[in-house]
This record gives C-alpha cells, structure tokens and sequence, in this order.
C-alpha cells in the first residue's frame, strides 16, 4: 500500500474509493477487442485493493497466463456528487494521474463467454497501477492529451483522450446517477488500442503529457 505522500496532488485519501472503470471507451480499441462500441458507457469497478503507485511491482497472477496492459487517464473525485450535469462535472475532479488497468484477458475472455462478471479478470491486487497525481486545476483540457505505453523503452500504445466516445465529464455525470461519487473515488476512462500481453521482468512506463510517468516493473 503507498503512503499518502506518495499519492500528493489536490487531496491525499489514506485510503482510496471506489475504483470505477469504463469498458471499450475509443472506437479502435473496441475493434481490436472484436467488440462492439457501446451507446451507453459500460462499467466495471475494480477494489481499491489492486492500487499500487510508482515504482511499484505488477504480480503476474498464477491463475492467468495472459495479462494486458491498458494505459488510461484517470479522474480522482474531490467532492461528494449525485446526479452530477455534464457541464458541471469537472469541477468534481481533484486530481488527474496516468494509471494502467491490468487485465487477465484469458480470465476475461471465459467470463465473456460464460456470461460472468469481469472481476477477477480486473481484480487481482497491483492490476491497478496510478501516477503521481497532478492537481486537476494544473490540467488544461483532460480531453486533449497524448496517451502512450512504454514496454522495455518500446512503445506499445499511442493515442489521444480526444478518441474518448465518452468525455471524461459523461462519464462523471453517467457514473453519478448509479454511484454516489465520493473523494478518493478514481474513474479510470478506457484505453486507446494497442493492449497485449506483459512479462516477468518488463518494465512499463505509462505516460500523459505534462503528467509524471507512472513507472512499475512485472513480476511473477
Ligand atoms: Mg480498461
């Protein structure tokens, strides 16, 4: 577990929230996933248990012999929000971090199958990596920022949250007529395409611009 110094910018929860994740949220994902783009966000929530910070270690599951990496932007809420109007919810935001939604995608491909919930696929702990977080009133415009993953210094992933289908601020909204939204709760909002598979010993740097890098290593 990081210590709240580790997670400075805007507020410092000791502990986190609800993690709410959104599924197939860029358009090329979607179809690298052979999957539909869905007319309303489509939601999965991850426990605050699989956060881990910067420098920290990915612990390849024994269950799973295929994890993924998804980087994301991810919204840290600052205020208590119900039924929150799009054209207000930014201002719900605290803070933005880089953050990779790990993902057992053999586990996730037989849940599809059998018609399962996600969880253990998203689930295990450290499958949620997060950035140092940077104070949302720092952050320009969250819906125009290049997104990239590193493998080894290679890079896996490209895009920009400008290909997000849901704004950051939909989704807070969308989000906020299912979950009341509370401080340290973190909304992670898809990623571009590009996943594939990690291995022990790789080292993955998530990156936004203007953001710090999150840096975390792979392990079994
Ligand atoms: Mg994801």
């Amino acid at each position: 577990m990081q210590t709240e110094q580790e997670f400075d910018g805007g507020i410092r929860p000791a502990v986190f929230g609800k993690l709410i994740c959104i599924g197939r949220n860029y358009a090329q994902h979607a179809a690298e996933m052979q999957a539909t783009v869905p007319d309303e966000p489509m939601i999965f929530l991850k426990p605050s248990s699989a956060v881990i910070g910067d420098g920290g270690e990915v612990v390849l599951p024994a269950k799973s012999k295929e994890v993924h990496h998804e980087v994301e932007l991810v919204a840290m809420i600052g205020r208590t929000g119900k039924n929150i109007p799009v054209g207000e919810a930014l201002d719900y935001v605290a803070s933005y971090a880089v953050g990779l939604d790990m993902t057992a995608r053999d586990l996730q491909a037989a849940a599809k199958k059998k018609g399962e919930p996600w969880t253990v696929a998203k689930g295990f702990d450290t499958f949620a990596p997060l950035g140092p977080l940077v104070p949302a009133a720092e952050v320009e415009d969250p819906h125009h920022l290049t997104i990239r993953l590193l493998i080894n210094g290679e890079v896996r992933q490209q895009g920009t949250t400008a290909d997000m289908i849901f704004s950051v601020a939909e989704l807070i909204s969308y989000f906020s007529q299912i979950f009341t939204l509370y401080p340290g709760d973190l909304l992670f909002t898809g990623t571009p395409d590009g996943v594939g598979p990690v291995a022990e010993g790789d080292r993955l740097e998530a990156q936004i611009e203007g953001f710090p890098p999150l840096r975390v290593t792979v392990r079994r």
